[in-house]
C-alpha cells in the first residue's frame, strides 16, 4: 500500500490532539495508507451509505493490535465530487479537506482503542465491546476537537462539509450533532467515555448526560 502523506496543516491540526485526553498517550503516530475498503465493503448485501466516513476511510485492528489507518481514493474522490456540487464548493478544496476529515475520524478510533495509559488492556478490549454509536461519536467529536476552538475561512468550510456529511450519514455517525455543547468539552466526554469502557454498558446517553441509564431503567423496574 501507498503511504499517506500528512501535509502541514495536517500536522498543525494532528498536534491540536497530540495530548488527547489525561488518561490517553503514544509514543508514535499510527500508519496510514492508501488502501482499498475490506472485501465486506465492497460486495455487501446491505446497501452501502457512501457519505459514512468508515466508507471512506478506515481504522484496522486486531483484538489485541494496534491497528493502522486507510483512506479509500476512489471512493474519497467520488464522494468529494458531490459534496462539491452540493456545497457549491470547487472540487480540489473540497477533496483535500474531506481527506482532513477521514483522517481526524480514523485518528479518533485509534485514540479511543489504542492509546490508553491506564488499565490499558482492559479499555482497549472494553472499546471493542461498546456500541457503534459509542464509538463513532468519539471518533466524530476527534474531528471537531482537532479544530481546536479556530475559526479561520479552512477551518469553517471543514466544519459546514463535516455537517453536510454528517447529516447525509447513517444513524451512528449522525449522534454528534447532539453533542453541540461537547464541541469543546472533551475532557468531560473523554471522563464519560473511560467510565463507559469500564463499566460498558451505560450507552450513548451516558456520554450526553453522565446518567447511568441502565440503573435508571432498573429503578423504573422496581
Ligand atoms: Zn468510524
Amino acid at each position: 500500500m501507498k503511504a499517506y502523506r500528512l501535509s502541514p496543516d495536517e500536522i498543525y491540526h494532528l498536534k491540536k490532539i497530540e495530548r488527547y485526553g489525561g488518561t490517553y498517550s503514544f509514543q508514535r503516530w499510527p500508519e496510514i495508507y492508501w488502501g482499498n475498503p475490506p472485501k465486506e465493503l465492497q460486495f455487501s448485501d446491505v446497501p452501502i451509505n457512501s457519505y459514512d466516513t468508515d466508507m471512506l476511510g478506515g481504522y484496522h485492528s486486531g483484538k489485541n493490535a494496534e491497528g493502522h489507518i486507510e483512506l479509500y481514493q476512489e471512493r474519497i474522490t467520488a464522494c468529494a465530487d458531490e459534496i462539491a456540487i452540493d456545497l457549491g464548493l470547487d472540487f480540489e478544496t473540497t477533496y483535500a479537506d474531506l481527506c482532513y476529515i477521514v483522517l481526524m475520524h480514523e485518528m479518533g478510533h485509534w485514540f479511543t482503542h489504542w492509546c490508553h495509559k491506564d488499565a490499558f488492556q482492559h479499555r482497549r478490549n472494553g472499546y471493542l465491546l461498546q456500541p457503534t454509536e459509542v464509538k463513532e461519536t468519539l471518533a466524530q467529536l476527534t474531528v471537531m476537537w482537532s479544530f481546536s476552538r479556530l475559526s479561520n475561512a479552512k477551518v469553517k468550510r471543514r466544519k459546514k462539509i463535516f455537517f453536510h456529511l454528517a447529516e447525509q450519514q447513517s444513524q451512528p455517525y449522525q449522534h454528534v450533532l447532539k453533542f453541540e455543547s461537547f464541541y469543546t468539552k472533551r475532557g468531560t466526554v473523554l471522563r464519560r467515555f473511560n467510565d463507559l469502557l469500564d463499566e460498558k454498558d451505560w450507552g450513548i446517553e451516558y456520554l450526553l448526560d453522565g446518567r447511568k441509564h441502565s440503573d435508571i431503567v432498573k429503578d423504573n423496574n422496581l
